[in-house]
């Protein structure tokens, strides 16, 4: 893995939230995307090199809506920059990490991505996330 890409929170309310972090971090968001297949709205933040990442529920069988019944508002994964997401998967499947979805798929912000189990990671939701090039 080469660095933290970005750390994603779940939010009930997008709009507000923008509101509140661009006044936590003094500036605006620089782009908002919605990823219809996973059911959510995002908006992402640059602090300094690293970025933020909110999450907005698009329905109520999005993975953000259940987590937010279950856990409320607050940090929903933590997602690393691998440069090969296929490898990176082979991996940590063979020292025995759980994936949930073993064919990396299209994220936010032109990244395929693949998450973990939070149960075979000490209850973080981890995101492998690699640029798709263009
Ligand atoms: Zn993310």
């Amino acid at each position: 893995m080469k660095k933290i890409e970005h750390i994603g929170i779940a939010v009930k309310n997008i709009e507000n939230s923008n509101d509140l972090f661009s006044k936590l971090f003094g500036k605006p968001h620089y782009k908002t995307e919605v990823v219809e297949s996973e059911g959510v709205k995002t908006s992402f933040f640059k602090v300094g090199s690293n970025k933020i990442e909110l999450l907005e529920a698009t329905n109520k069988e999005s993975p953000i809506a259940r987590f937010i019944e279950k856990k409320g508002e607050g940090i929903h994964h933590i997602a690393f920059e691998v440069s090969d997401i296929e490898s990176e998967v082979e991996r940590l499947t063979n020292e025995g990490f759980i994936v949930l979805n073993d064919k990396p798929k299209k994220g936010a912000d032109n990244k395929l991505v693949v998450f973990l189990h939070p149960k075979s990671t000490n209850g973080v939701l981890v995101e492998l996330c690699q640029e798709i090039k263009k």
